[in-house]
């Protein structure tokens, strides 16, 4: 079997440590089995993301050594590789769901404004009760005279069981733990979740690795594939590497924006201190990215998140 696994930033800012954490891990993982690496640039929230940001992002990874084997790329016409360009593509599959009848108009507004980013555990999972299930056409009528629907996935009442390569036995109910979540927004704009699903079948992603944040939105996930046609693929997550404080790394962490880690780093001193936080190797000391490669195992990594010491 051919493995294919992606990293697939969202290019809002500069990267920071927690986004090149990221990309190593999801290419370590493939090419310690001699897998290929794709690179997917997910622009949906346009009113977030620039074509600036992702090129740096290119680059960034080119200067880390992290090349991709296919996807975006300074070289060639990559426009298919990012999300932006691919709402003909969404529409296909959302046409599909829809008239499986498992699709329906929702006309509450909240956690709308998010869902073509990501959902990370830290921003708090809400269950949505179900109000517009059951909506008759007549009210939907009424409804629409004053507001656009949201799409809403129409989850069974089944478990749905997996097992991840870090966390192991993963099992949540569809419908009571997951809940009916956003395909599409009332603005037409494509949720993440259908987005990612669609893009890796497609491109024939094989594994999917990231951080545990997004664990339990696997669910959702595998319930796209089913649903399209498609094989889920096989999902490890990651534990994420946090600030001082706590939190997840974010953009906010100025200090370890990508500008100031090319400044004061070598390539090589950032991969050996990441292979260090997380157990690949027993001090800090440099590495290259075929290194990082050759001393790469699943089993070496913690489960639990990481609290970064820089200094
Ligand atoms: N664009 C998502 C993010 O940056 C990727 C999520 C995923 O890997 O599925 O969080």
């Amino acid at each position: 079997m051919n493995i294919v696994g992606r990293f697939a930033p969202s290019p809002s800012g500069r990267m920071h440590l927690g986004n090149i954490y990221a990309a190593l891990m999801s290419y370590a993982s493939v090419k310690c089995r001699g897998g290929k690496w794709l690179l997917r640039i997910e622009d949906l929230d346009r009113s977030r993301c620039k074509r600036e940001y992702a090129e740096q992002i290119i680059d960034d990874l080119c200067w880390l050594g992290l090349v991709p084997d296919l996807g975006a790329s300074i070289l060639a016409d990559d426009s298919a590789y990012y999300q932006s360009n691919r709402d003909d593509i969404y529409i296909k599959y959302f046409e599909q769901l829809r008239q499986q009848g498992l699709l329906y108009e929702c006309f509450c507004r909240r956690n709308e404004l998010n869902v073509a980013s990501a959902p990370h555990a830290s921003d708090g999972h809400v269950v949505y009760g179900g109000k517009c299930r059951l909506l008759s056409y007549e009210q939907k009528e009424a409804l629409s005279r004053e507001r656009k629907p949201c799409w809403r996935m129409r989850m069974p009442d089944v478990d749905d069981v997996f097992v991840d390569g870090k966390y192991g036995v993963q099992h949540e109910n569809l419908a009571k733990d997951r809940g009916d979540f956003i395909v599409r927004r009332a603005d037409g704009n494509f949720s993440y979740n259908l987005a990612v699903v669609v893009d890796d079948a497609l491109m024939g992603v094989t594994e999917v690795v990231r951080g545990c944040d997004l664990l339990t939105v696997s669910h959702e996930q595998r319930f796209i594939y089913s649903n399209i046609g498609y094989e889920a693929p096989h999902y490890c997550h990651f534990p994420l590497l946090l600030a001082n404080s706590g939190s997840r790394l974010s953009k906010r962490d100025h200090s370890l924006a990508m500008d100031v880690l090319r400044d004061r780093f070598t390539p090589e001193e950032l991969i050996g201190t990441i292979a260090w936080c997380v157990n690949i190797q027993p001090t800090k000391q440099p590495m290259s990215v075929c290194e990082f490669v050759s001393a790469f195992d699943w089993q070496k990594i913690p489960q639990k998140d990481i609290v970064v010491n820089w200094d």
